[in-house]
């Protein structure tokens, strides 16, 4: 089976959402479209797993790390589950047949500020971060925030914050102006967990062409989405409309640069066929369909192992 990385996923949010849901019981929870045994059915190896606060919940430290600890309780108790925190954990989970679990903060809002709170959340583990989610907060503006500005002075320390600590910055739901301000200062390679292009699906979610150029001569990643809105206007969305936009990415040098970034567990509609990672065959069968095998299996894990393996730290 081909192995798959994915580049975001919601399940942590989902956990503080429905507290009496168990995610990795015995009988599966409807309400969780990923769990441990979709991860296994669909050749996951490597998972990103966000750390996203939902509106209802308080915007702030101790709720950032309620959901942090579940990330500790509810995943990494899992049998076959590791925590990757250097890069060489990401072969040790593929020497032992494990999927490697990655921790990441999209948008940091909760952290109000507070630089101690992202250290600490650096040693629970945390390896990435998206600044902002849609909205503007204390350190930037958000993709859909219509005043469209850049980073504030306590953004720009957060962004140096975590290239010291080794924390690989995440620009899917920055602002444009955001975007740029982050690829002019980065010193470190940068990615898009969960990000289209824009110039196939009108959204400013998903990235122009420039900015998927600048991503690859970053050497950066970029997770193609299933977020039907991100992927088309028509419904239902299918895998079609998805390799629409992987075509497109290939077509400006990103062939060794793509990924997968589902956002499952984040989203209310599914691409047809691709509504939890048990689906992942099916894709990787569709692209295999177009593409050379060396490409797909790039595509479904290789390009994310690698750029996970050269940009953590050691
Ligand atoms: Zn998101």
């Amino acid at each position: 089976m081909m192995r798959v990385a994915d580049l975001h996923v919601d399940v942590l949010c989902k956990m503080l959402e429905y507290p009496d849901a168990s995610w990795s019981g015995a009988i599966a929870d409807a309400r969780f479209d990923v769990n441990p045994e979709r991860l296994r059915a669909g050749g996951v190896g490597l998972q990103v797993f966000a750390l996203y606060l939902p509106d209802e919940i308080p915007s702030d430290p101790e709720s950032i790390f309620r959901a942090a600890e579940l990330f500790w309780s509810e995943v990494l108790t899992v049998r076959g589950i590791k925590l990757v925190r250097r890069a060489g954990d990401i072969e040790a989970a593929i020497q032992e047949g494990k999927i490697g679990a990655i921790l990441s903060l999209e948008g940091a809002d909760g952290l109000q500020g507070k630089l101690w709170a992202l250290r600490l959340l650096h040693k629970l583990g945390l390896r990435l971060l998206g600044p902002t989610w849609n909205h503007a907060n204390w350190a930037c503006d958000g993709a859909l925030e219509p005043r469209g500005a850049g980073f504030t002075k306590a953004g720009r320390q957060l962004v140096t914050e975590c290239e010291n600590l080794g924390i690989l910055l995440d620009v899917s739901h920055l602002s444009d102006r955001g975007f740029w301000e982050l690829a002019d200062r980065a010193k470190r390679p940068f990615f898009a967990s969960h990000s289209n292009a824009r110039s196939i699906k009108d959204n400013p979610r998903n990235l122009t062409d420039e900015q998927i150029e600048a991503i690859v001569s970053a050497e950066g990643i970029i997770g193609v989405t299933f977020v039907p809105w991100f992927v088309t206007s028509r419904e239902p969305a299918t895998i079609d409309d998805v390799l629409r936009h992987v075509e497109h990415i290939c077509s400006l040098g990103g062939a060794g640069h793509i990924a997968f970034g589902s956002d499952f567990d984040g989203i209310s509609r599914h691409v047809q066929g691709l509504e939890h990672p048990g689906r992942y065959p099916d894709l990787i069968e569709a692209l295999l369909k177009r593409y050379p095998e060396s490409f797909v299996e790039d595509m479904a894990g290789k390009n994310a192992i690698r750029f996970f393996t050269r940009n953590l730290s050691k």
